[in-house]
């Protein structure tokens, strides 16, 4: 056929980004997929070995190239795609720098084969770190098939940047999944050392994003279509009962093209403010299309940053668009109703203190003088030790939903300080309230009961494992491809803190034990925490480094959070267990676990001195 490609003048090279593109075996991939998919391909396989280090093969059913053209292609800046200045302007394809295949068959020993449809046979050339060493005719499918051997073999330097052979397949992984959710039209398929990772065939959008995060994301999607100043934006976003713990299942695109924008980033996670909590991230596939002079793709010559010509416009588009979707869904409306009474303004007023006295009686099953006063009705000391019983909150604080106090028998065995201390009684659902001679305790349960888990499973992990416990029915575990290779990597390490966590084909894992500590609590979310944690390591080495970190997350997780009530023999447990533990005064993260308000400070603010 007639030739396409042509080699660029300086003029326009020099006005293109420059920058080295082929970092690893998926950044090869990246680039790959890109032409494949300029050249109209619609079923696209991979196939790597050894994380792509020793292999990768790409085989599309593209156009393929005249011999002509092969030979040209492996020029520097020769492209089909644009021919002049102006054509940098109004890029449509995915590349347009002429610099891929050059560059990286100047770092291995590539092989391209490819034909014409019309052809009667193929074209078939040898290049070995950047000399051709052969071209022939070859018998194959219209289309082309490009195999990339020993990456780097030629710049040893670059070859030690490489991770194991499990991190570069998750990258691998991820970029095709990139690509993927871009173009469900397109079938694509990975193969790693002859084991099949993906397989998608022709498809829609949902099912397409289904595929590559997760199918327990896949029935919480909304559609958005959203368009204005000439922005549209397409695609599915997650309401707040599926969120992910790091932005890895956040695809966004820009013209058809995968990109992390802060801009972008920015308007999304301020549509989602107040609807999933902070640290949360949701799942979704997002398509921004504006006209192609708008937005700048020549920044970076990997083409993973844009920029946008009304950046404003742009935010704000598609912030618009997605509250326009999370602003009518059911689950608003919802989310305030289960949310606990903590916004709602304190009742006041006799009848309610009056509830308030009678709701005590019936837990204390003791005489109760009706509050007649704002402050707090108190009933004389029971016991030994002075220690009150007390209807504790003052008007201004007491929740409606607060639970009835109970009360708490003289601790048992008082050995340590917390163990000693008199308990008055329960606050909100979230306070423990304790008397110590002259002085209220106020205890957050929550971040002590955190305080005491994590020092449990710092001594099990140092005796030499966290105790762990199986599920009944192990549960399997939608992650992206980077996330799935962690869980190969870690693996022993993640049992020695309770996890038992196995391949299940693609980046699916399979769960079948969590730390005793935390299983009853929603445990998968607990694994997303530690595997979101993990991304951040680079070796094993730095496991044994944070650890500490990965007990807090379990920790946290091992603890119900918001009102919770807790009866007397709960509350002792709980007390007991602070004295067990080396009690620094604070949780994990860093919060005060007790507070401690003397009479003197009392007396100030009731000013009776
Ligand atoms: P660019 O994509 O920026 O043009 P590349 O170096 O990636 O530069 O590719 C050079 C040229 O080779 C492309 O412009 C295209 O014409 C041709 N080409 C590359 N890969 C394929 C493919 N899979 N099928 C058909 N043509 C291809
Ligand atoms: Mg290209």
């Amino acid at each position: 056929m007639s030739q396409r490609i042509a080699i660029l003048p300086e003029t326009i090279t020099n006005k293109i980004a420059a920058g080295e593109v082929v970092e690893r075996p998926a950044s090869v991939i990246k680039e790959l997929l890109e032409n494949s998919l300029d050249a109209g391909a619609t079923d696209i396989s991979v196939e790597i070995t050894a994380g792509g280090r020793r292999l990768v093969r790409i085989t599309d059913n593209g156009h393929g190239m005249s011999r002509e053209d092969a030979l040209l292609s492996l020029e520097r800046h020769a492209t089909s795609k644009i021919r002049t200045d102006s054509d940098l302007d109004g890029i449509l394809t995915l590349g347009f720098r002429g610099e891929a295949l050059p560059s990286i068959a100047s770092v291995s020993r590539f092989r391209l084969a490819t034909r014409e449809t019309d052809s009667l046979e193929g074209t078939e050339i040898v290049v070995e770190g950047g000399r051709v060493r052969d071209v022939k005719a070859c018998g194959m499918a219209p289309g082309t098939v490009i195999a990339v051997e020993q990456i780097f073999f030629n710049t040893p330097a670059r070859l030690k940047f490489l991770k194991s052979a499990e991190t570069e397949t998750g990258h691998v992984g991820d970029a095709i999944a990139r690509m993927a959710v871009s173009r469900p039209d397109v079938a694509f398929s990975l193969v790693s050392d002859g084991r099949e990772l993906l397989r998608v065939q022709k498809s829609d959008l949902r099912r397409r994003i289904a595929q590559a995060v997760g199918r327990d994301a896949a029935a919480g999607l909304h559609e958005v279509a959203g368009s204005g100043g000439g922005i549209t934006v397409t695609g599915f976003i997650s309401g707040p009962s599926v969120v992910r713990s790091s932005t890895s299942a956040m695809f966004t695109y820009i013209n058809g093209r995968f990109v992390r924008d802060k801009v972008v980033q920015h308007a999304i996670m301020q549509a989602y403010r107040g609807v999933i909590d902070r640290g949360r991230y949701p799942v979704l596939a997002l398509f921004v299309e504006l006209p192609p002079d708008e937005v700048d793709v020549n920044v970076h010559p990997t083409k993973h940053e844009v920029r946008f010509r009304r950046q404003a416009s742009v935010h704000d588009a598609l912030q618009a668009a997605l509250e326009e979707v999370l602003r009518r869904s059911p689950w608003l409306t919802h989310r305030r109703e289960m949310e606990p009474a903590a916004t709602a303004l304190p009742p006041t007023g006799q009848a309610y203190r009056e509830r308030i006295a009678a709701a005590a009686q019936a837990s204390l099953d003791i005489p109760v003088r009706p509050a007649r006063t704002p402050y707090p009705a108190s009933y004389p000391p029971t016991g030994e030790k002075g220690v009150v019983h007390t209807v504790a909150p003052s008007n201004d604080t007491v929740k409606e939903s607060a639970e009835p106090f109970r009360p708490a028998p003289a601790p048992t065995d008082s050995t340590g300080y917390f163990s000693a201390l008199g308990i008055i009684g329960q606050f909100h659902g979230e306070y423990i309230l304790c008397q110590s001679g002259a002085e209220l305790v106020i205890i957050d349960q929550h971040a002590a009961s955190e305080r005491v888990a994590y020092q449990r499973l710092r001594r099990q992990f140092l005796a030499g494992g966290v105790e762990s416990q199986r599920l009944l029915f192990p549960e399997t575990l939608e992650l992206s491809f980077s996330e799935g290779a962690l869980v190969v990597r870690f693996h022993d390490d993640l049992a020695r803190i309770g996890f038992e966590l196995e391949p299940f084909g693609g980046a699916t894992v399979i769960v079948s034990a969590l730390p005793r500590l935390a299983a009853g609590n929603g445990g998968m979310g607990l694994v997303r925490d530690i595997v979101a944690e993990l991304t951040a390591l680079g070796t094993s080495s730095a496991f044994e480094a944070s650890v500490d970190g990965l007990l807090a997350r379990i920790a946290c997780h091992s603890v119900v959070r918001g009102f919770h009530p807790l009866d007397s023999s709960q509350i002792n447990e709980l007390l007991k267990a602070m004295d067990e533990t080396d009690f620094a005064a604070s949780c994990p993260h860093g919060r005060p676990v007790s507070h401690t308000i003397t009479l003197l400070e009392l007396e100030k603010i009731f000013k009776r001195t």
